[in-house]
């Protein structure tokens, strides 16, 4: 069965007044977006309180629904056969073919459920339901009615137009990308952050990303692996200005200067001060890091605290209470999993410590940190200044 028109469904939670407009503004932007990777031709609206896409050409449908799918904000995706209003004769007929063409298996249980949004059609709800339901048991006599738990829902909704559906794919969740502020999250090439970004953005942030590289030490594949995984996110989330710095020099001269066993500690209180000088660039309200509490030496309550101390703003950490399967789950889902599991390094080995401190004392680390007094001002401002931006979409 071919359909031209997708019916949106979304959430209703906190979308009352000015809000809602918002909402929708943002979730209409955001599936016009998802929909410029898809081949065909589009169109979004929205009308009464619904939001419609309608398909002016050719187009694939796995496609355009995965793509649909992706959307957060939308709970359901559904195809919708969509008839003038010709009388309530045609309007049977168009739902017993619909009934045919959906469900060779016709020994199933149905119920109508119908909505008149425009009053002045003849018939109340509940009318066209039993009447609608009588068409169909005359067509298929193996059909049952289940007003309970129905096989079927058929959903009959007249408005200028009738709009038929009874399939439901379900959607993304979340809110629409834009109704919530941005955040820049710390983007490595491994499995955590890139899930700790799609969860935000869920939640209807949107979001830039920082990657700190240090070439030689970490390959030039390792940094296009940052740049994949973003993208992946962005399939999500939608476009993603991503700052690649460079940290080799700040990490040599931490190296040069600081005990080894506390390196990953003050190097990563490094990444955070730039990540937040970025964030506070470019309006971003937080920072997203893919943290969980005790999977490595830098993630024990010691090490997230020393961590932590140096940020100005909030930083969120969704992930902080999964275990490293139910990341991998989610990693699976929105399929990052093949691309963080590349074994190029985001960090060069010789920066781990053999032996790292697994409870940092912010005390000790501060006092090692003013060993970099000399320097360390001038590395972070070149280290910003020759960031490199690459927009992904
Ligand atoms: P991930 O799977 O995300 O790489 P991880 O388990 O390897 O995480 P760490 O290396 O301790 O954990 O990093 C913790 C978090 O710090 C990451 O989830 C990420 O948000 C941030 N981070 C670590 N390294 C980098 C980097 N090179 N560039 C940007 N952010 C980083
Ligand atoms: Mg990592």
């Amino acid at each position: 069965m071919t359909f031209k028109t997708f019916l949106i469904k979304y959430g209703e939670i906190g979308i009352k007044g000015k809000n809602r407009y918002l909402f929708e503004e943002a979730l209409v932007r955001q599936i016009r977006h998802a929909l410029k990777a898809v081949e065909g031709e589009f169109d979004v609206r929205r009308e009464q309180g619904r939001i419609y896409v309608d398909c002016l050409s050719e187009y694939d449908f796995d496609e355009t629904a995965e793509a649909l799918t992706r959307v957060f904000g939308i709970v359901g995706v559904c195809p919708v056969v969509v008839t003038e209003d010709t009388g309530f004769e045609d309007l049977a007929r168009v739902v017993i073919d619909y009934v045919r063409q959906m469900y060779p298996d016709l020994n199933q249980t149905f119920k109508v459920d119908s909505r008149r949004a425009r009053k002045n059609y003849p018939l109340a709800s509940m009318e066209l339901n039993a009447a609608l339901g009588e068409r169909i048991l005359d067509a298929f006599p193996d059909m049952r009615v289940d007003v309970h738990t129905p096989q079927i829902l058929l959903s009959v909704e007249i408005r200028e137009k009738i709009y038929l559906y009874s399939r439901v794919i379900p959607g993304a969740g979340g809110m629409p990308v834009g109704t919530n502020g941005k955040a820049m999250l710390l983007l490595s090439g491994g499995i955590d952050s890139p899930v700790a970004g799609y969860m935000i953005a869920k939640r209807g942030v949107k979001i830039d990303a920082v990657y700190f590289h240090a070439p030689p030490y970490t390959s030039e594949r390792a940094k296009q692996k940052v740049v994949d995984l973003a993208r992946i996110v962005s399939r999500y989330s939608g476009p993603i200005m991503l700052h690649v710095v460079n940290f080799t020099d700040i990490q040599l001269y931490i190296y040069d200067q600081c005990p080894h066993e506390e390196l990953t500690i003050i190097m990563r209180r490094y990444m955070m001060r730039i990540a937040e000088h970025f964030a506070k660039e470019s309006g971003s309200l937080g920072l997203i890091t893919g943290e969980s509490i005790g999977q490595v030496a830098s993630q024990t309550m010691q090490s997230l605290a020393a961590t932590n101390e140096v940020c100005t703003m909030p930083v969120y950490r969704p992930l902080i209470g999964f275990d490293k399967q139910e990341i991998v789950d989610v990693s699976l889902k929105i399929g990052a999993y093949e691309t963080s599991i590349q074994p190029f390094e985001d960090c060069c080995t010789i920066f781990v410590a053999k032996h790292p401190v697994t409870k940092p004392n912010v005390n000790v680390i501060r006092r090692s940190e003013t060993k970099l007094a000399e320097k360390i001002d001038a590395l972070v401002q070149t280290a910003v200044e020759t960031a490199e931006k690459i927009w992904i979409e």
